[in-house]
């Protein structure tokens, strides 16, 4: 098989043609003169096209874009979910897709860690089990295989938020998810510059109920917006190395130190994911979630950190760090999700052992 780096420069890009420019050009327009196949920009945008071509072959599906990930998962929530339904949720995944099923499906919702011991009665009555692995922030991972075949016995539909593995990380439709869902806003983009989000699925009928869901709903995403994660995506095998190189340092400087309660990073041996993250994964990213004792002492990490901003989100090239807590996440008061950019690993380990010794 073509290697990710080939792969992530290839995909979707235009033949080749004597004169022309080289990457596709962003086409920027709302109106197209009647008579091709696009007419007007909320249905369809070449931009789009290419991007979704682009990630459907690196996820092995049909693509379609979404203005954000939020705007991905719950175009998935409402295409999917009738008024009554029951959906099982990761009870430590992304927390804004629980408020919103909350605040605005009626729907019954099955709260699931996602490194629970999944058993039958956790998905019997379901339409849909959303699964997110690894869950963001704890990263937990989950058999993607194994929940896929019970939920399938069960007569419900998965989907996979696999926004921290990315489509070079995890092939979840490969692994037996009928959905695969990211915020393409993390580490797919990865320049910290664009909002975007996607859906792939080798269902050819929800494809297209999807994409009629997202142009009556407006959920698209600007073709300037698709172009930047379009150019961000040639390199995202690249950053993925440095960051998974810098993540494994920074994980064993965090294992070795007395003021780090514990530390996760599904990629190291010592972590408890590493046996089902190892098997079902294909390589592994640069987030890494550790806990200091207190609020206080997470924050004064930050702060004394010279290459290590405060910032949510998490991905890009720029390594950040993020008390989760401070958004409601349901985790202690000094975990860090800390994001580990694209900068050399010795500065970053250097600048992480100074700012433990702030504290
Ligand atoms: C960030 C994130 C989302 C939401 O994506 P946006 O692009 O911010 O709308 C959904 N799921 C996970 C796991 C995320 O990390």
């Amino acid at each position: 098989m073509t290697g990710d780096g080939t792969r992530c420069v290839h995909a979707g890009q235009p033949a080749g043609v004597p004169g022309g420019p080289v990457p596709p050009q962003p086409v920027l327009t709302s109106q197209f003169h009647l008579g091709g196949p696009d007419f007007y920009g909320r249905a369809a945008n070449p931009t789009w096209q290419a991007l979704e071509s682009a990630i459907g072959d690196l996820d092995g599906g049909e693509c379609v874009v979404y203005a954000s990930g939020m705007a991905a998962v719950s175009s998935v929530l409402r295409t999917v979910l009738r008024t009554g339904d029951t959906v099982v949720l990761p009870a430590d995944g992304y927390f804004l897709i629980r408020s919103y099923v909350r605040d605005h499906l009626e729907v019954t919702v099955r709260e699931v860690p996602t490194a629970a011991r999944w058993t039958e009665d956790m998905v019997s009555g379901a339409r849909l089990v959303l699964l997110e692995t690894p869950s963001n922030p704890g990263l937990d991972v989950c058999d993607i295989a194994a929940v896929s075949a019970l939920a399938h016995r069960a007569g419900a539909l998965v989907a996979v938020d696999n926004t921290t593995a990315t489509p070079l990380g995890q092939r979840p439709l490969e692994l037996g998810a009928d959905i695969t869902l990211a915020s393409d806003t993390k580490a797919l983009s990865g320049h910290s510059d664009v909002l975007l989000g996607h859906v792939s699925t080798a269902d050819v009928s929800l494809i297209d109920r999807l994409r009629a869901e997202r142009t009556v709903s407006g959920a698209i995403p600007g073709p300037f917006e698709a172009w930047l994660a379009h150019r961000g995506l040639g390199t995202l095998d690249l950053r993925l190395a440095r960051q998974a190189e810098n993540a494994a340092a920074v994980y064993e400087v965090l294992r070795a130190h007395p003021r780090v309660r514990w530390v996760r990073w599904p990629g190291s041996p010592h972590d408890p994911s590493y046996a089902v993250a190892s098997r079902q994964m294909r390589r592994f990213g640069g987030v890494v979630s550790f806990e200091l004792e207190s609020a206080a002492a997470a924050e004064k990490f930050v702060a004394s950190a010279r290459w290590v901003s405060a910032m949510t989100s998490f991905g890009g090239l720029h390594s950040n760090a993020d008390r989760r807590a401070q958004w409601g996440d349901p985790v202690g008061e000094g975990l860090l999700r800390f994001s580990c950019g694209c900068e050399d690993a010795d500065d970053l380990v250097a600048d992480v052992l100074a700012a433990l010794e702030q504290g």
